[in-house]
């Protein structure tokens, strides 16, 4: 294929830098879990014994740590949920969660935002969740780290805060699923491949935003991310 082949010019593809080195981590699809984190599904109000269930956000949403970004449209409560991406290096169906960690690159710190007003309202109307979920710039991701650098985090703080205060607080080992349960589910869904990015699901504390907050969020041993919302 060359640029001629296309009738438009053909998009760019979507990627996110690997902390340490000039290399692009190129974006597939981006796939999130609902609830992961027992204190979460209790300040929503949901079923703690659920087995975890996934939406997805499309990869042209990624924001860059260092952003800044319009707030969002349509909605007067858009909240934060800090999430540990994994990223895949390989894929498949049915993937066993004896072989799931095979499958990873590495791992990042996001923000699954959410516009938790309109996600209510389609939730109670049984409306898929997209406008709740899935809008522009709606993924704020930070670097990866290599899993071949630093392993496979199971435990370790992870945190958000707005505007210099502490919001969201939990650590890793409160994960319900864990990394290969939530691989091994979702392959049984779709067939996960090269480039694909899993959002983990958020501790509790999720609260709404603000025009101009400043957001930060960490993950021990990742890379920090930070994006700000344009003034209103
Ligand atoms: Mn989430």
């Amino acid at each position: 294929m060359s640029a001629a082949d296309y009738v438009i010019p053909a998009l760019v593809q979507p990627a996110l830098p690997v902390a340490g080195t000039t290399k692009l981590f190129p974006v597939r699809r981006i796939w999130c879990v609902g609830r992961n984190y027992l204190e979460h599904i209790r300040e929503m109000g949901n079923d703690e014994r659920l087995p975890p269930f996934f939406f997805a956000k499309h990869a042209d949403m990624i924001v860059p740590s260092g952003a800044t970004i319009p707030f969002p449209s349509l909605t007067k409560d858009c909240q934060h949920e800090v999430e540990m991406i994994v990223a895949l290096k390989s894929g498949g169906a049915n993937i066993t969660p004896d072989k799931a960690l095979d499958h990873v690159y590495g791992y990042g710190v996001a923000i699954d935002l959410t516009r938790r007003d309109l996600q209510t309202a389609s939730r109670k109307k049984e409306r898929p969740w997209e406008i709740g979920k899935s809008f522009d710039n709606s993924a704020p991701c930070g670097a990866l780290r290599a899993a071949s650098e630093i392993g496979h985090p199971a435990k370790g703080r992870i945190w958000l805060s707005v505007n210099g205060t502490l919001r969201q607080q939990g650590d890793l080992s409160e994960m319900i699923w864990n990394v290969p349960e939530i691989i091994a589910q979702l392959s049984q869904q779709v067939t996960l491949g090269a480039g694909d990015l899993i959002m983990t699901g958020t501790p509790a504390g999720v609260a709404a935003l603000a025009p101009g907050d400043v957001i930060e969020c960490g993950i021990e041993g990742l890379e920090p991310l930070k994006v700000a919302f344009a003034k209103g």
